[in-house]
């Protein structure tokens, strides 16, 4: 038994066989999947898709990239969904410094403010970070951030980083990169991550894992990631799959 803790299958690289994509994910022991709305857009379709599903949850925030669309109501719009059943976090939110298409101080203020409203409603968080890390760090510290707890999703920062995320009871995620070849620092970080704070995700449709890297990735495929993190952990994919599927039942209080 797996859980794919970060998906996006709402997306319309879905839309000719979603159905399917689903069903393989069942098939190969996928039994919950978090699937990620991010602006106002998705997360309508994320939560229809929680709705139609038994085994998928939503989460509701407004991504950095898209940060200088949110209106004040959009927010008030988040804190009403955040009492919907299947919808189990805020994010993904945070920092990306990467594709810079919303200004560094508008992503501040909106990264703060739904940091506030997870602490309001009292919901976990899910972090997007690129490129932003010492910024991600110290306004979830400054915000405390620690009160709600979060998972730094498909983790590609150092072990430093990593450490500070640790200390304020986040967990860390691992996606398809840390499959890849050449991923010397996220496989030196996943060997240091406790076992107990450890998630795994695929963020399909991207980032598929070896051997599809560049492809479209599935939640089926987070099956690659459990085997490469036990290689890695020195364990058995078996017992990796449990405690990882324990992490996330616990993070997401999902039954
Ligand atoms: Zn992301
Ligand atoms: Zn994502």
């Amino acid at each position: 038994m797996l859980i794919d803790t970060h998906a996006h299958l709402n997306a319309p690289q879905f839309d000719e066989d979603r159905q399917q994509v689903i069903e393989r994910a069942q098939q190969n022991g996928i039994r919950r999947i978090i699937n990620v709305g991010f602006n106002r857009e998705t997360i309508p379709s994320s939560i229809a898709l929680a709705e139609q599903y038994d085994f998928i949850y939503s989460t509701v925030g407004w991504h950095p990239t898209d940060a200088k669309d949110m209106l004040p109501e959009d927010l008030e719009w988040l804190e009403s969904l955040c009492r919907h059943e299947k919808v189990v976090a805020i994010g993904e939110i945070g920092l990306d410094y990467y594709w810079d298409t919303s200004p560094k101080d508008v992503q501040d203020r909106v990264f703060r403010e739904q940091i506030r409203l997870a602490r309001k409603v009292g919901m976990p968080i899910v972090i997007h970070n690129r490129d932003a890390h010492h910024d991600v760090v110290q306004t979830l510290r400054e915000e405390k951030a620690a009160e709600v707890g979060g998972v730094m999703h498909c983790y590609s920062g150092s072990w430093e980083t990593a450490k500070l995320c640790l200390d304020m009871n986040f967990y860390i995620s691992f996606g398809g990169p840390v499959t890849f070849k050449n991923a010397r620092q996220p496989k030196e970080v996943l060997q240091h991550v406790p076992l107990d704070r450890l998630l795994i995700e695929t963020d399909a449709p991207y980032l598929a894992p070896h051997p599809y890297r560049g492809k479209r990735n599935e939640s089926s495929y987070v099956r690659l990631v459990a085997e490469t993190a036990a290689e890695i952990k020195g364990i058995s994919v078996e017992e990796l799959a449990e405690i990882t599927t324990r992490n996330a039942m616990a993070f997401f209080r999902l039954k």
